[in-house]
C-alpha cells in the first residue's frame, strides 16, 4: 500500500500534486508554528553577539587602564631602596642620597639669609621604617590606618625611601610640621620662590588625584640618577 500511494503521488502532474498529505509539508506547518521561537531563539543569539562584540573594545579599554596603573598602589609608584653607599648622614636623623647633599645644604644656607629658618623633619627612610609608619596607629600624625592609605606610602612606595625626598618644617612653626598649615609659613612661600633653583620640587600638589596635598615634602630631581628614579613619576601625572 506504501509503494502505491507513493507511485500515485508521482503519477499526478506537478501541478496538480497536494502537498497536505507530503510528509515535507508536516514539516513546513511545523516550522510555520515554530518560527515565532526560532525568531525569539535567534534574535537572542544576534543580540548576544552584537553585545560581545561592543564589549570587546571596552574590556581592552578596562585592561589598558588596569595596566597603565598596575604598578600603583594607592596611587604611589614603586621605588626602589638606595644602595646604602649612596646614602650620607647630614644631621643627626637625617640621611639623603648623597647626589642631593649639597644642594638641600645650600638651599637651606640661602634661606637663612632671607631670614628662613628651614628644618628637615625626614630624609631617607627605609622600607622596614615606611612599614611602621604606615602600619603603625601611633605614628608621627597619629592618623587611623584608613586615612594613612591617603597621606603615606605604602612600604617600598615611598619616594622616601630613594633618598631624594625631604620633608621640610619651618623652625620658627614647628606646630605646622607634617602640617597641610605648613603651606602658610614663610617657610613654604620661600621654597615655593626657590626651591626650583635648588632642583627641589614639590611631589604632591592640590591636583593630584591619589595623594593628599603635601608641602612639607620635596623631592630632588638635580641629577640623571634622580631624574630617571622620578620619570615615570613625571610622565603619569
Ligand atoms: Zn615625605
Amino acid at each position: 500500500m506504501e509503494l502505491n500511494k507513493d507511485i500515485d503521488q508521482f503519477d499526478i502532474p506537478l501541478a496538480k500534486r497536494t502537498y497536505l498529505n507530503n510528509p515535507n509539508s508536516a514539516l513546513l506547518k511545523k516550522l510555520l508554528i515554530f518560527s515565532p521561537i526560532l525568531f525569539l531563539t535567534f534574535s537572542v543569539a544576534a543580540l548576544r553577539i552584537i553585545r560581545n562584540v561592543e564589549l570587546i573594545p571596552l574590556n581592552n579599554l578596562k585592561l589598558q587602564v588596569e595596566r597603565n596603573n598596575d604598578t600603583r598602589i594607592l596611587g604611589h609608584l614603586p621605588y626602589n631602596e638606595i644602595p646604602k653607599e649612596k646614602l650620607v648622614l647630614i644631621e643627626p636623623n637625617i640621611e639623603v642620597h648623597m647626589d642631593m647633599r649639597d644642594s638641600l645644604l645650600n638651599m637651606r644656607e640661602e634661606a637663612k639669609k632671607d631670614g628662613i629658618y628651614l628644618v628637615f623633619l625626614s630624609g631617607y627612610r627605609s622600607i622596614n621604617l615606611q612599614n611602621d609608619i604606615f602600619y603603625s596607629l601611633k605614628s608621627i600624625r597619629n592618623q587611623e590606618a584608613a586615612e594613612r592609605a591617603r597621606v603615606s606610602a605604602p612600604p617600598g612606595y615611598s619616594e622616601h625611601s630613594t633618598g631624594f625626598a625631604i620633608d621640610i618644617g619651618d623652625a620658627t612653626h614647628r606646630e605646622t610640621d607634617f602640617e597641610t598649615d605648613f603651606e602658610n609659613t614663610d617657610a613654604f612661600r620661600w621654597l615655593i620662590k626657590n626651591a626650583a633653583k635648588f632642583h627641589f620640587k614639590l611631589s604632591f600638589n592640590k591636583d593630584n588625584k591619589y595623594i593628599d596635598y603635601e608641602p612639607w615634602h620635596w623631592r630632588y630631581e638635580g641629577s640623571i640618577e634622580a631624574l630617571k628614579v622620578f620619570e615615570s613619576s613625571n610622565r603619569k601625572l
